[in-house]
């Protein structure tokens, strides 16, 4: 192990909060800055596959995680014209008798603070809010962030969780630019009361439109249902305010079924979140400063891993440190090496899933006779190398 090693993490993300559990643990010191004065999240749902939950259990926080969540039964695709339901991947006995551990809905909140929670338990970790990092620099051996209103910040490294419109990311690879598409993402938590059975069901259900998506699944402990509507076409002179907006997007989907349109019809319009994502990046750190999750590899939401690629790099950058003796670059690169397959993976993966859930006219047919030819065996081997979890 390195002993000593003064970490300065910025970012105070899913990602960030990891990184700082998985470092405190291993006896470093942790400075984690974040601009917010708050460190709080969206509050919306997440979901979580299984290939993280032994990370969960190695920081002895996964009964908590488990309280506050939903175990869905299922994920299903559902055509949103016709309501034939396309794909189905089953998420109880058989799913776990494979992946070991449960697939999980759960509020960012909820995961956030029992995250915040972890790292308020231990010395080695000092939280630091409303200090905005501006960049990196180095003077010998020492790593510095550069901050707006509070000076240099030294350690012996600096790790940028600052999502997916990093500073530092900006620094080390300028040339590195966001690939937008044109779609944008509205989400609504609509308590259980106000949602008519035929939507209030257990499974992770998604209709899949032309040009769009509507995603939705109950979030536990009568939080309510978590719904999440993705539509392109940005192209189009974009309405404002709620009312304008539904008009637009219920226009939009005319030919959607009416149990689709009932869903849409739930939702509020008021906030909405422009997507996208970024080619794979060689290169994740310059000196002593590293980068981790959306910084470096910010994805489509189409496989639901964003956040887990952020919590796996976390545990995995602190396991190269622990074994690379006094030589910090040489973890860098072992870290970078063991991640950069896998989450360049996701990225493009997640970029043709992406074309495919949102495929219109006679595409719609293959794609569907596509899922529809697959059993769930099929589904867990497409998602083997994503759902096995990681060694680190
Ligand atoms: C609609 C939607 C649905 C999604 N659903 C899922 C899902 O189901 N499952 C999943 O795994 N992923 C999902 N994701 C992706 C996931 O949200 C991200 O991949 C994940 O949050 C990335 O974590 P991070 O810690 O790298 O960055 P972030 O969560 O973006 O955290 C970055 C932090 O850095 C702080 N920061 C930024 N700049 C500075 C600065 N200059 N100085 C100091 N602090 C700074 C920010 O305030 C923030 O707290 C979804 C994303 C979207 C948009």
């Amino acid at each position: 192990m390195v002993r000593n090693l003064d970490c300065i993490i910025v970012g105070g993300g899913l990602g960030g909060l990891t990184a700082a559990l998985a470092l405190g643990k291993a006896g470093y010191k942790v400075t984690l800055l974040e601009q917010s004065e708050k460190i709080e999240p969206i509050g919306y749902g997440i979901q979580i596959g299984p290939n993280i939950f032994p990370i969960f259990k190695e920081f002895g926080i996964d009964q908590e995680i488990l309280q506050k969540a939903h175990l869905p039964s299922a994920l299903q695709l559902v055509d949103a014209n016709t309501a034939e339901m396309i794909g189905n991947i089953p998420l109880g006995d058989r799913f776990r008798a494979r992946f070991k551990y449960p697939y999980i809905c759960i509020h960012r909140a909820d995961f956030h603070m029992i995250l915040l929670d972890a790292c308020a338990r231990s010395n080695n970790i000092e939280l630091r809010k409303g200090v905005t990092v501006t960049g990196y620099g180095q003077v010998g051996d020492r790593a510095i962030a550069r901050t707006e209103y509070h000076g240099d910040i030294e350690g012996d490294i600096v790790i940028g969780a600052d999502g997916i419109n990093s500073r530092l990311r900006e620094q080390m690879h300028p040339q590195s630019k966001l690939q937008p598409v044109g779609y944008v993402a509205h989400r609504t938590i609509i308590p259980f009361d106000q949602v008519p059975d035929i939507i209030r069901q257990d499974p992770v259900i998604m209709w899949a439109g032309d040009g769009y998506h509507v995603i939705y699944y109950p979030m536990p402990n009568n939080i309510g249902m978590n719904f999440v509507l993705v539509m392109g076409g940005e192209s189009e002179e974009p309405a404002t305010g709620h009312e304008a907006r539904r008009a637009q997007i219920l226009k939009r989907c005319t030919n959607g079924h009416p149990e689709m349109l009932a869903v849409l019809k739930l939702m509020d319009f008021t906030s909405r979140w422009k997507l996208a994502d970024r080619k794979p990046l060689k290169g994740w750190s310059d000196g002593r400063t590293v980068l981790l999750g959306d910084a470096v590899h910010a994805t489509f939401q189409s496989l639901a891993q964003g956040a887990c690629m952020a919590i796996e790099d976390a545990v995995v950058l602190a396991d190269c440190l622990g074994n690379s003796g006094e030589d910090v670059s040489a973890a860098f690169m072992t870290y970078e090496k063991l991640r950069r397959a896998r989450t360049a993976r996701v990225q493009l993966e997640s970029r043709d899933l992406w074309t495919v859930y949102h495929v219109g006219g006679a595409d719609v047919e293959s794609r569907n006779t596509q899922f529809l030819n697959r059993t769930p065996d099929d589904f867990y081997d497409c998602m083997d190398w994503i759902w096995t979890e990681v060694e680190w």
